[in-house]
């Protein structure tokens, strides 16, 4: 079996065109060097998603992925975009039920359900979000939200299913707030998600990864945690030097379990490099 990889997952929500994607690349890839161990992917916007492909292809470390999906391939969807149409251009990879696509777009945990499983059938990897409110959070309530929200993806998928899905617990409170979980409380959810999967029936190890306001300063003792896999990033992912300065200071930190799984070979997620 081959080490478990650890994840830096870049979140640039509503921010770099194609042009600015390109410029982007350009200076990540003089400060980053490929590294074993750690696997770098990107989320831009749908309409930067082939240039950023063309810009990395040839770095086994870079994947890039869609933001948000239909479940649908294609249809009388006005302003959807279906997932053979990011895989076209070459996206390999989906964030599903970010919280800003549930909370601000109204998007529930059927339709997560729903993309997650269509996402599964057509070959990419879901990266699928989930974490409670402020004040869900401050009424007692966060286990509840979180076994509701794994419990309708686990309505969906069979359990060897599970061997091709990454979870983020991302709680809404410390998305693009400067407040992030402290470790420990990370690390408690991201077991109380494991337990989740573990009693319906998934027995490996599926990657869970930490966002909220991860950055340069915060992401070494985020990282410490072995719970934790990786991290999902907004703000701090968008400067190509931040960034690098996120992935650097986060492997650093990091102590992988051995043994376990590779996202790479066993996601099938697949990098730029295999890009035609
Ligand atoms: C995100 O968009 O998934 C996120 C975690 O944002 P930020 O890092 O800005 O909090």
């Amino acid at each position: 079996m081959n080490e478990r990889k650890l994840i830096f997952a870049a979140n640039w929500k509503m921010n770099h065109g194609a042009a600015e994607a390109q410029a982007f690349a350009e200076k990540f890839l003089a400060l980053t060097s490929p590294a074993d161990g750690r696997s770098l992917w990107f989320f831009p916007p749908a309409v930067s998603i082939a240039a950023l492909t063309a810009a990395m292809k040839g770095r086994p470390d870079v994947t890039v992925g869609a933001q948000n999906v239909h479940w649908e391939p294609k249809g009388a969807y006005t302003g959807g975009i279906s997932i053979p149409m990011v895989m076209e251009a070459g996206a390999r990879l989906t964030l599903v039920g970010h919280s800003e696509r549930r909370h601000l777009f109204g998007e529930t945990d059927e339709q997560v359900g729903r993309k997650t499983r269509a996402a599964l059938a057509a070959g990419i990897t879901p990266l699928v979000c989930v974490g409670e409110t402020l004040s869900e959070r401050d009424g007692g309530r966060t286990e509840q939200v979180i076994v509701r929200q794994i419990g309708a993806v686990l309505g969906v998928l069979d359990a060897q299913a599970w061997h091709k899905v990454v979870l983020a617990y991302e709680p809404v409170w410390a998305i693009g707030t400067g407040k992030n979980a402290t470790p420990d409380d990370a690390a408690q959810i991201h077991e109380l998600i494991r337990m989740q999967l573990g009693r319906r029936g998934v027995s490996f190890h599926v990657p869970v990864l930490y966002g909220g306001s991860v950055n340069a300063g915060n992401v070494a003792s985020l990282l410490t945690r072995p719970q934790l896999d990786g991290v999902l990033v907004g703000g701090a992912s968008l400067d190509p030097a931040g960034w690098s300065d996120v992935i650097v200071r986060g492997s650093q930190a990091k102590v992988r379990p051995s043994g376990g799984w590779d996202v790479s070979s066993e996601l099938g997620a697949g990098s730029q490099e295999d890009l035609p």
